[in-house]
């Protein structure tokens, strides 16, 4: 890291691309700025890739590639713990860069990103070690066994809002099990990719094995379609999952979709009610509310509903929104203020839809993107505050009578990414997440993701898994052996 980017500068040194372990600049030598959207003002020029850069990326991804899928799991091991020890070392500086970038407070970056981050990269190097296929008995003439083999190169693209966080998330299985990456940051949020590249240099991954372009969503686009590409895994919306697997569908190649979300948060009478509000809160504005599994519809049961909203809208009232460098902040910048227009778009919907804004949904003078968050009660179901994904911090609270009619409205949604529960009753916990189309499923407490456990959602949602050991097949092809220990049994010819 530059003494700038450590001495407390709010603009930072020219990022270059990441090609065979170097810093680059585009072959054409196009750039693009970087804005700090808690200031507007420009945090760094970046290097934007071209077509030639995609392919001299991919091209050296391929040689990493034939490296690092030979090196044995072992060795992969050490070199991702490195990866986990050197992300823990430089945990502030880093936290403070993806502050920088992204708007989010300093309150919540270096645990939410960077321990996120290093946790992934040393759970991932406990499995490279034990990495194994299986052997299958087929009595005394014969056996098979498996081989668990990399896919090749890789190509990942990521969402703004958790940029080293959703690398990490891609990068460390996918390395363990012995693939190379081109990674593509979000154009809004470019920094800690570059950074992460750097460091995994630095803790002995051999050039080439992660690669970083940065751009748009044409580089996006133009590095799924390279021919040397086997494999796509995309964190963003919707739309740009929809475009992603048509693209991979060409190649025929497996894809890995992190999508979009409109996550129920069901509150039945006998929750504890603090509980639940904290986990409202949580799951609406923690960072913003600029997350993918945030359980923005609050589907709350008649009896607590409006002693809920209540202590829902006094505690949020509370809510310290501003710099995302004070440590005293809950609530930093949105991403831009284009997407605070949006934001304010969906309140001023909510109002005129007939929603009752109990408080927030106000823009803070000066510059900046930042948003008061918002609840509002009195919702409906068929509002589009509560059928779209707003990805800022805006609750929808939903009044509700009884178990069945609230897993049939949860479930009436195009999105299944995630969905929380909060109830004392045991039993009915279980009985109700088991009926909820969703991927991720807390029950009393909300947006908790260990790299131990599968994260990922159903329908519109996305497909495949991070984390856990479904990651690892995510990345990892099956080859069947059969070997025979006898002569081949063969009629033909035999007369
Ligand atoms: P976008 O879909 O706009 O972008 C995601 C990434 O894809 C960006 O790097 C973007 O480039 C790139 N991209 C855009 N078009 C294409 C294309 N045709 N081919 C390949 N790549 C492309 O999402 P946002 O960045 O705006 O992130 C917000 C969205 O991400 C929300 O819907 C949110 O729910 C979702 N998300 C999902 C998560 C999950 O785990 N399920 C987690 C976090 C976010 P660029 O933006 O640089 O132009």
């Amino acid at each position: 890291m530059s003494a700038q980017e450590t001495s407390g500068a709010q603009t930072l040194a020219f990022q270059g691309l990441v090609i065979g372990g170097r810093r680059v600049a585009a072959a054409d030598g196009a750039t693009f700025d970087d804005l700090n959207p808690a200031t507007g003002q420009t945090l760094c020029t970046v290097a934007a890739a071209g077509v030639a850069d995609i392919d001299r990326a991919v091209t050296d991804a391929g040689t990493g590639f034939a490296v690092w899928s030979h090196t044995p799991g072992a060795e992969r091991a050490r070199i991702l713990g490195r990866i986990a020890d050197r992300l823990r070392a430089q945990r502030d500086a880093l936290a403070r860069l993806e502050v920088l970038d992204t708007g989010k407070p300093i309150a919540e970056a270096p645990s939410a990103d960077i321990d996120s981050a290093a946790d992934c990269f040393a759970y991932f190097a406990g499995i490279a070690a034990t990495l194994s296929g299986r052997h299958i008995d087929l009595g005394a003439q014969a056996f098979a066994y498996t081989r668990r083999e990399p896919l090749g190169v890789c190509a990942a693209i990521g969402a703004w809002n958790y940029p080293i966080q959703i690398a990490s998330w891609k990068a460390a299985p996918a390395l363990a099990c012995g693939n190379a990456m081109v990674f593509k940051p979000s154009e809004q949020t470019p920094v800690t990719a570059g950074r992460l590249a750097e460091l995994m240099v630095d803790a002995g991954l051999p050039p080439g094995v992660f690669n970083v372009v940065h751009g748009d969503g044409a580089v996006g686009a133009a590095l799924v379609r390279h021919p040397g590409v086997a494999k796509v895994s995309v964190t963003g919306s919707v739309h740009t999952g929809r475009r992603v697997m048509a693209a991979a569908a060409d190649g025929l190649i497996p894809v890995t979709l992190e999508l979009g979300g409109k996550s129920p948060l069901i509150v039945f009478d006998d929750a504890d009610l603090d509980n639940a509000v904290s986990a409202a809160m949580l799951a609406n504005f923690y960072t913003q509310g600029e997350i993918c599994s945030n359980g923005t519809r609050v589907f709350v049961q008649a009896g607590l509903h409006d002693a809920f909203v209540d202590r829902l809208v006094a505690r949020t009232e509370r809510l310290k929104v501003g710099d995302p460098l004070d440590p005293a902040t809950e609530v930093g910048s949105l991403i831009s203020t284009a997407h605070l227009e949006r934001v304010l778009g969906y309140v001023d919907q909510g109002i005129s839809a007939g929603a009752r804004l109990r408080c927030g949904g106000t823009r803070l003078p000066g510059p900046g993107a930042f948003l008061t968050p918002a609840v509002f009660d009195q919702c409906r179901d068929e509002m589009i505050i509560c059928r779209e994904e707003i990805f800022g911090p805006v609750a929808s609270v939903l009044r509700f009578n009884t178990e069945t009619e609230v897993i049939e409205r949860a479930n009436a949604t195009p999105f299944g990414l995630a969905a929380g529960v909060f109830t004392r009753d045991l039993a009915r916990g279980h009985r109700v997440v088991a009926a909820l189309d969703a991927g991720t499923c807390w029950i009393n407490g909300y947006n908790l993701t260990p790299i131990e456990m599968p994260f990922g959602g159903v329908k519109g949602s996305g497909i495949g898994r991070e984390n856990g050991w479904e990651a690892i097949e995510a990345y990892t092809r099956v080859k069947s052996v059969h070997v025979s220990l006898s002569g081949v049994a063969c009629p033909y010819g035999q007369g």
